[in-house]
Parts: C-alpha cells; structure tokens; sequence
C-alpha cells in the first residue's frame, strides 16, 4: 500500500547523512512519538536516524515525560561541562587569548565555566532559544540563531565546542563540514553527543528515542562523520560512558566514509535488544510501584522527578499522593509539579517525616544518597536501580 509506505518508511528524497546511501530501513516506531517519526537503519553504513527530519517545528510545552515527546526542559547539558572543560584543558593552551565558538549554549554552563578558566579568550555563543540565549549576553558575543544559520567567517576560531546539539540536526555531516570551515588550520573540535549504546543496558525504561533527536550515534558511527568532515580524531570516547560520545578532534583534510555492513547489522541486533528488554522493565515498574507504595506508611521521599518518576507512574501505575516529598534539584525551577506533586528542593527533606528516601537516578545516584544522608541522616535510602533489578528476578523466577 503507497500511504503505508509513506507513513511508515523513507520517502525517495531520503538519504543516509552519512554514507549518502537511499537504503533507509524502518526498524522501529518510538512509544507517544508526536511527530509521527520511525527510527531508520542505513543498511549501507549502520547509522541509525530518525525520519522525517522535522527539525524546525514549533515547540511543544516543556514535558518532563518518559516517552518519545519528551524535551524543551534541557537541563542534562550542563553536567557535561566538566567533562568538555577536562579534555579542553588536555588539549589546548588556556592562557592565550584564544577564540572559541560554542554552539547550543543553552544556559551559558559551559560558557562560564570556560571564561573562568580562559579569562583571556574571546566566545561566541550560538543559541537559538531566547528564553535562555540572554544568560550569555555579557559574557559573549552571542548569535541568537540556530547553528545552520548562523554566518560565521572562515578560519576564525580555535576551537568549537558543541555539546548535545549535533543529534538534533537535520543534516549534522553538512554542520560538521561548516564547524571545519571556521576553524583555523589545526583548530580544535569538542564535540559531544548521546551514546546509542545505553539501548544496552539492563534497566532502561524510559523510551530512548525521542522525537528532538534525528540522528542515534555510537562511537563508530560518530567517528566516521566527523573524519568525514576532514577532522583527526585526537581523543576518543570514553569507553566506559554508555550515555555519551565526547570527541576531541583536530582539523585536517577529509576521509571517505566507507559502507560497513557489520556496523548496520549490530546497530539492528542493538535496537531489538532494547525493545525487548524495555517491554520486560515496563512490566517491572508495576512490581516497583508497589514496593514503594508499601513503604508509603514510613514516610517516602522520592529523589529524582524526571523521566523514570514519569514512566513509574506512567507503566507502573504508581500512585504519586503515597508519597511524602517529591525533591528534584535542577527539576524544581524548571517544572513546578509532576502528576499532581509539588517539587521540593533537597533542603526540604531535612522538615519532612519521610523515614524512606529512594533515589530514582542510575547516573548520579551517588551523589544523590550522600546528599540525602546529610539532610536526612536517619531515613534509610533505597536505589531505584536495586528495586527494578529485585522486582526483574521475581519476574524471571
Ligand atoms: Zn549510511
């Protein structure tokens, strides 16, 4: 059926960013996707895509949901600074009077951490949301306008950071190119982007694919576009980091990429892995949902108000009123409340009764138990992580 295939499948006008192949296979439809989008597979080269490439829609309201439409709440970029500062520092030489561009600067986290470390160095700052673009007026020269457009002289810059953006671009292989063009000859490229590898791990929940991202990368993937770019790569990922791809790349003269039909096959073998292992979590959360409600008579704290409180309330029909405090730090003044909870800052758990605090984090669940320990030194602290694996094994059992 044609409207089958046009609803479901590429159109003839698509083809892969990457390899430029037309061999675009639909593999996967994301759970409440808005914008009608299939995840694609280029079967020539294994980059994973999403179609049709919607990039210049209007914006949504902020959703803090656990499915497809989740976005315009970006707070995740700002925990990245370190890592790009870290490598930035390996690099370059900080001291001089270097010229940087920074493109997606969101809240100006990078921004500030750079200057404070480069008080030299001269930044432009592209953003193209004017609702947060004004926290780096003052401290750069900045460009109100989406990467794409904005126009920018050759052979400016010594380095370009880029965090988090390059995975909303319609066409990121002709960004990468123009990231190139800017740079002085043996200019410096960070760039950072979401890791298709988390579709691996054992306690995904949340659906991965969300409508606000158009391209899925693994280190390979990514790799090859940026030397197709004419990029050296210089440092690669961190091996270890499941969630992101942070590369340091020098420029040079561009490569070829090269078909791989190996990539394209464990890019597949990937994404069926995680439409599995999601089902099987989805089923869980209800089992989790019912531990913490058990609970509820202790006083329960849940720390963490993002998309794994969405998808237990969402998957595992948890009741939010069983609880005593919702708390989530950089949610709280983004979102005022969630399914019906006000969010609390930490401080409030210091005055609650809560005899229970579950910390609903897998990147930062450390850091959150400390934190809570202090506010609350005898409330007993549960990890979401050990309350889906436990609910997993009876499930198996
Ligand atoms: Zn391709």
């Amino acid at each position: 059926m044609v409207t089958g295939f046009l609803l479901w499948g590429a159109t003839m006008s698509d083809t892969c960013d990457l390899c430029g192949g037309d061999r675009l296979k639909p593999v996967y439809r994301p759970q409440g996707t808005t914008r009608g989008i299939t995840v694609h597979l280029c079967a020539a080269c294994g980059l994973v895509q999403s179609l049709p490439r919607s990039d210049r829609e209007k914006r949504n309201p902020a959703a803090v949901s656990s499915a497809a439409d989740w976005g315009n709440v970006r707070y995740g970029k700002g925990f990245r600074t370190g890592q790009a500062m870290e490598a930035l520092a390996r690099h370059a030489d900080l001291s001089g009077g270097i010229a940087l561009l920074d493109v997606g600067s969101n809240r100006g986290s990078f921004v500030k951490a750079f200057l404070a470390a480069a008080p030299n160095a001269h930044v432009v700052a592209v953003e193209p949301d004017e609702r947060v673009a004004q926290s780096c007026a003052g401290l750069a020269e900045l460009i109100e306008a989406r990467i794409e457009d904005a126009a920018l002289e050759s052979g400016r810059f010594d380095v370009v950071h880029s965090c988090h953006t390059i995975e909303h671009l319609a066409h990121p292989a002709r960004t990468l190119a123009d990231h190139h063009r800017v740079l002085k000859d043996g200019g410096l490229l960070i760039l950072d982007a979401p890791n298709i590898a988390l579709l691996a791990s054992d306690d995904i929940v949340e659906e991965w694919f969300i409508d606000k991202h158009l391209y899925h990368f693994s280190a390979e993937t990514l790799a090859r576009m940026i030397e197709a770019a004419g990029f050296e790569i210089v440092q690669q990922p961190d091996p270890s980091d499941r969630s992101n791809l942070l590369f340091v790349a020098r420029k040079s003269v561009a490569a070829r990429p090269a078909a791989d039909a190996r990539l394209a096959e464990e890019a597949e073998d990937l994404i069926a892995r995680y439409i599995a292992t999601r089902a099987r979590n989805l089923s869980a959360l209800t089992a989790v949902a019912a531990e913490i409600a058990r609970l509820s008579p202790r006083g329960v704290a849940l720390w963490g108000a993002g998309r794994l409180f969405d998808s237990l309330v969402v998957h595992g029909r948890f009741n939010p009123r069983a609880l005593t405090l919702l708390i989530d730090k950089h949610l709280k003044p983004l979102v005022g409340e969630r399914h019906g909870c006000m969010v609390a800052a930490p401080e409030a758990l210091s005055e609650s009764q809560a005899g229970v605090v579950v910390v609903m984090s897998r990147d930062f669940a450390r850091e959150i138990a400390a934190e809570a320990k202090s506010l609350a030194p005898h409330a007993e602290i549960l990890f979401y992580s050990d309350l889906l694996s436990r609910a997993q094994t009876r499930l198996a059992a």
